[in-house]
């Protein structure tokens, strides 16, 4: 599973142990103690210890440093004073990854801090004192392959697969205008996925782009090919050109390890429609509710019955409402503009709910519509002038994908 990996050890670094117990807050990273070989030639021998963590929502510096294992008051107060280092405090956005190379003691020998997939923020020790800079990564990706069948759930079979979590989540994201991974999944549904894993010097950063995955969901075929535009611009496009993005999301549900494990139990349930006027997704209070398109938000606030409410005007007169939050995300105010899966609240319990769950409401010209029914646009299918250039990289995609999925089947039986 793991071969081309320089180091199983960052790969661990990296995973979520198969059967965590995780909550709705913290997903907890498992970290491995992974000693350095020496380079010489060193002054000092010792050994060098290396621990990588997501920063989560609502992360701080001082608490990342304890799950880092960093016992450095000196590091951090340098972290404080120093102009270059103390932007990390403003720059801590949740599921980026930090580095900490410490001693024996806890004393930090390297802070490295991945600003996106080219910068890094690097502080090294020299002897007593500390230096912080900024530095491009020289990332090289390696293409994996997988090809996994769903028995129970996505992530069993993406942990089944060794496919790391974020690989799993780019895939819910990539299929999400067609699949709904809490409840449209079912037990034989198979994917493949081709994708990268980025480097810097030998050391794992995670995971890169998706180059080409299909999913058959139902007996439904959807495929994504990653394609680049003569501007630069990469959309993920069906084989046949298609733009896989849609206009709305099928669900406004962040789908995560911890959401997942709703799918079974709560399909989105769509209750007396004249009465209820909305669908119901059930979700463990804290998931996030993604804008389920492009729009600007018209309240976000409270609204009686519906409890802590945001609600969006979208283009072509349509409007979409979201109840019963726990709480908004930062900036989600009227006036705010929104991308399409922007977070905007997390679930909740407000209002006159009976336990946690997602209010959705999707209305055209004010009239209310089940949004599970309304048929949406695509958005604009590759330009003709790009055509021949996509029609080779999409051989390519469909070949790679076939021989991956031929040779894991035979691996497997
Ligand atoms: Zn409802």
């Amino acid at each position: 599973m793991l071969l081309g990996l320089p180091a199983l050890g960052v790969m661990t670094a990296f995973g979520i142990a198969p059967g965590t117990v995780v909550n709705p807050q913290s997903l907890t990273t498992v970290r491995d103690v992974i000693p350095l070989p020496d380079f010489a030639p060193v002054a000092t021998p010792e050994t060098r210890y290396v621990t990588q963590e997501k920063v989560l929502r609502g992360d701080t510096v001082a608490a990342l440093f304890e799950r880092l294992g960093i016992r450095d008051s000196r590091a951090l107060d340098f972290l404080r004073v120093d102009r270059k280092g103390s932007t990390i405090f403003r720059k801590l956005v949740p599921g980026r990854t930090l580095q900490a190379e410490t001693n024996a003691d806890g004393q930090l020998l390297a802070l490295r801090y991945y600003l996106s997939s080219d910068a890094i923020l690097e502080i090294l020790r020299h002897g007593d004192s500390f230096a912080a800079g900024d530095r491009a990564i020289d990332a090289s990706p390696r293409v994996f392959h997988r090809s996994a069948t769903i028995r129970s759930s996505l992530f069993a079979a993406t942990d089944a697969a060794g496919i790391p979590d974020a690989v799993a989540l780019q895939i819910a994201r990539v299929f999400a205008t067609d699949i709904d991974f809490h409840s449209d999944l079912r037990k034989g549904d198979r994917f493949t996925v081709v994708y990268e894993m980025l480097y810097d010097a030998g050391e794992l950063l995670g995971p890169g782009r998706i180059l080409a995955a299909e999913f058959v969901n139902d007996g439904r075929v959807h495929t994504a090919v990653l394609f680049t535009d003569d501007e630069g611009g990469e959309t993920h496009y069906e084989l046949d050109g298609s733009n896989r993005a849609k206009a709305f999301l099928r669900s406004p549900v962040e789908f995560s390890r911890v959401s997942s494990g709703f799918g079974n139990r709560f399909h989105p349930v769509l209750r007396n429609w004249r009465a209820h006027t909305g669908v119901d997704f059930a979700a463990p209070k804290g998931t996030r509710v993604l804008a389920a398109a492009d729009g600007n938000v018209v309240s976000a606030g409270w609204r009686n019955g519906y409890g802590n409410a945001v609600e969006i005007r979208h283009g072509g007169g349509i409007q979409t409402l979201y109840g019963h939050l726990s709480g908004f995300a930062n900036g989600v105010r009227a006036g705010t503009r929104v991308r399409q899966g922007d977070p905007i609240g997390f679930v909740g319990a407000t209002g006159l709910a009976t336990g946690p769950h997602l209010h959705y409401e999707f209305k055209i010209s004010g009239i209310h519509q089940d949004p599970m029914r309304v048929a949406l646009p695509k958005a604009t299918p590759v330009p003709t002038h790009l055509r021949a250039k996509f029609e080779a990289a999409a051989t390519d995609a469909s070949t790679k994908l076939a021989i991956v999925r031929t040779a894991d089947a035979a691996r497997f039986e």
